[in-house]
């Protein structure tokens, strides 16, 4: 068997040199070259630096002695590379305390097993979405990031020079999702968004991804929770099954969330908070240090995770349907006091959905080619956008999103 890979590890004991290889494991390769049973190998291997790219021929050690990665018997070692400075990062031991040198060097520092667990469990993370979403008879889609209008308002797009036209980054395929609807019954995206936003925070990102659902025919926008409820309970499942070694190596304990998740109504929300001491203004959104108080009280009777349900009109987007009492069809997941994901049942009527735009201060007219897909037969439907990075931040407890996503873009980092 030829296995390749990255010296990250080399130890000499007396006559025995003892190397780690990162390859496409999540636990390293180990192979003990002994002077007297292959001295060639040997001699080769004394000096390899950590860092050097090779390639050996061998077989899988009928005795495992290592605890650190799975032994090999090397019978033949081919060098590629061998690194021209020392690395300036640790890939055996632990990972840089500083998040700004694992941003810097994530590439690299994914020779390192800890590393490269949370990007294999990231990965995970998106094949259990898809696996469900196939189950369940939805249609992946691509919908395009280049767009002439945003789903939120005006604020928080990133311009692009399009030829003769002004466009945008997109920060949603909320439009192009909802359009969908009125030929396919069940669609899914995975996809970036693309936000303007100049915050500095832990969990927000300028160029982060979603997972995005719309589902068509639905009675209310308990079916959407439903799903999304589900998808998550799904993606737990997989990944405690197909990810026991990276949640090892991470030491992490991932539990089972049982489904239904507990709903709130944002109403209830707000006197919870309020009994509480915090004073939270009439028909605004939840400030994050509300949402991390409720994550808080929610927590202590025994809700990790909850709905929030029935936002007030203020507080949401111009496409979600409102109720008789004002209220929305609009929900947020919080998981501990973070927001996961936000969905809803989207308004579907053409003429109440060209009224809630006014009611925005938005113009129709920017929106035509949204409003036409509404004519022609449109079913009620409803969907959500599932932030990936906050996901597998409060999967694996880490502290930062930008912990989570490989490159990271933010307020100051356009390179690497
Ligand atoms: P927030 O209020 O926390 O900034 P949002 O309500 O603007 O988020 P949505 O438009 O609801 O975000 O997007 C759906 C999901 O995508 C969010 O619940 C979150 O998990 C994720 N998400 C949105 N914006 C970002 C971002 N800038 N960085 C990281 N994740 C994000
Ligand atoms: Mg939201």
């Amino acid at each position: 068997m030829r296995i390749c890979g990255w010296v990250i590890r080399r130890k000499t004991i007396g006559k025995i040199v003892i190397l780690e290889i990162s390859g496409d494991s999540s636990k390293p390769y180990v192979i003990a070259l002994k002077k007297e049973r292959e001295p060639e190998l040997f001699k080769l291997a004394r000096d390899l630096p950590v860092g050097t790219a090779l390639c050996f021929e061998g077989e899988l050690a009928p005795v495992q002695k290592s605890r650190r990665g799975v032994e090999y018997i090397a019978k033949e070692i081919n060098i590629y590379s061998r690194p021209l400075e020392p690395l300036p990062v640790d890939t055996i031991g632990k990972v840089p305390a500083l998040l700004d040198t694992r941003i810097k060097y994530r590439y690299l520092l994914l020779r390192n097993p800890v590393e490269k667990a949370i990007f294999k469990i990231r990965e995970s993370m998106l094949r259990a979405a898809r696996e469900y979403f196939i189950k369940n008879g939805f249609m992946e889609i691509q919908t395009p990031k280049i767009v002439a209008a945003g789903a939120e308002g005006g604020a928080t797009l990133f311009p692009v020079k399009y030829f003769e036209y002004n466009a945008y980054l997109s920060q949603s395929p909320q439009l192009y999702k909802q359009m969908l609807m009125s030929s396919v019954p069940r669609v899914y995206e995975i996809t970036p968004y693309f936000r303007a936003e100049k915050f500095d925070t832990p969990r927000h990102l300028n160029e982060s991804w979603g997972i995005d659902a719309e589902i068509g025919f639905i009675k209310s926008e308990e079916d959407v929770m439903n799903v999304l409820e589900n998808l998550i309970a799904y993606i737990i499942d997989y990944i405690r099954k197909n990810n026991v070694e990276e949640l090892g190596i991470l030491g992490v304990e991932l539990k089972p969330l049982t489904v239904p998740f507990k709903r709130i109504t944002f109403k209830e929300a707000v006197d919870i908070l309020r009994s509480e001491g915090v004073e939270i203004p009439e028909g605004e959104d939840l400030t994050e240090a509300a949402e991390k108080k409720l994550g808080e009280i929610m927590a202590s009777k025994g809700y990790d995770i909850f709905f929030i349900t029935k936002f007030p009109w203020e507080a949401t987007g111009f496409y979600y349907m409102r109720n008789e009492d004002g209220t929305t069809r609009k929900f947020d997941l919080d998981y501990k006091g973070l927001e996961l994901s936000s969905g809803g049942q989207r308004e579907h009527r053409y003429e109440k959905l060209i009224q809630a735009l006014r009611d925005k201060g938005l113009n129709p007219e920017g929106f035509k080619f949204y409003l036409e897909a509404f004519k022609y037969g449109m079913p009620p439907h409803g969907g959500f956008g599932l932030g990936v990075e906050r996901l597998l931040v409060k999967l694996l407890g880490l502290g930062n999103v930008r912990e989570a996503i490989l490159f990271v873009r933010d307020r100051n980092r356009l390179v690497p």
